[in-house]
C-alpha cells in the first residue's frame, strides 16, 4: 500500500494531519457501483469485481494532476453485516492494486444514525478537503446514486453518474464540462 490516507468522514472523526496547503483539484469517486461491481455490502476480495474502466479512470485523473478520493457508505458495519477491520482490509488491498487513490474517506454508520459522514451529507468530502484542500471550481463527484449527486452538489461540486462499465465517460464528460467552463 502506498502513502494513501484512510479516514472516517464523520464529524468528530480524528484528522490524521498533515495539512497539504495548496488546494488541488480533486476527483471524487464513490466506491461502490464506480470502481467495483455493486453486488450489495460487498466486504471480502471474493466478491470485490473491478469495473472494466476503473483502471484506466485512476490512471487518467492521476496523469492530469487530480487527488483521487475515494468516499463510500459502509453501511453493512452500521448493520452488523461485516465488521470495519473487513471494510479497512478490502481497502489496503485496493490501496495496493490502485495506487493512483491518494485518500479513503468512508462512513460506518447505518442510515438511523443520521450521520452528516454518510451521503447525501457531505462529511466525506469535507473529511478529504481537511487532508487536500479543494478547488472546487475544477473538482467533481461520479456516483451511481442520487444521495452521491446530492453530496458533491451541496458541497459545491460537479456531479455525474457512472454507467456500467464504470466511471470513465463520466470523468470524461466532467473535464469537459470543467474545461467549457473555463476552469480547467
Ligand atoms: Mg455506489
Ligand atoms: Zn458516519
Amino acid at each position: 500500500m502506498g502513502s494513501a490516507v484512510v479516514i472516517r468522514g464523520c464529524p468528530g472523526a480524528q484528522s490524521p494531519g498533515q495539512l497539504v496547503p495548496v488546494p488541488r483539484p480533486i476527483a471524487f469517486l464513490d466506491r461502490d457501483g464506480v470502481l467495483n461491481v455493486d453486488r450489495g455490502y460487498v466486504a471480502t476480495r471474493e466478491r470485490f469485481e473491478w469495473t472494466s474502466t476503473a483502471f484506466d479512470s485512476v490512471q487518467l485523473l492521476a496523469s492530469m494532476g487530480f487527488v483521487v478520493a475515494v468516499v463510500t457508505n459502509q453501511s453493512g458495519v452500521g448493520r452488523g453485516l461485516y465488521e470495519e477491520d473487513d471494510f479497512l482490509q478490502l481497502t489496503e488491498w485496493m490501496l495496493g492494486e490502485m495506487p493512483e487513490i491518494s485518500v479513503v474517506a468512508y462512513c460506518p454508520h447505518e442510515p438511523d444514525a443520521n450521520c452528516p459522514g454518510r451521503k447525501p451529507g457531505t462529511g466525506q468530502l469535507e473529511a478529504v478537503s481537511s487532508l487536500f484542500p479543494c478547488l472546487k471550481d475544477r473538482s467533481f463527484l461520479v456516483g451511481d446514486k442520487q444521495s452521491d449527486i446530492l453530496a458533491a452538489r451541496r458541497f459545491g461540486v460537479l456531479a455525474l453518474r457512472a454507467d456500467e462499465s464504470g466511471p470513465l465517460g463520466a470523468i470524461k464528460a466532467a473535464i469537459d464540462r470543467l474545461s467549457q467552463s473555463g476552469n480547467a
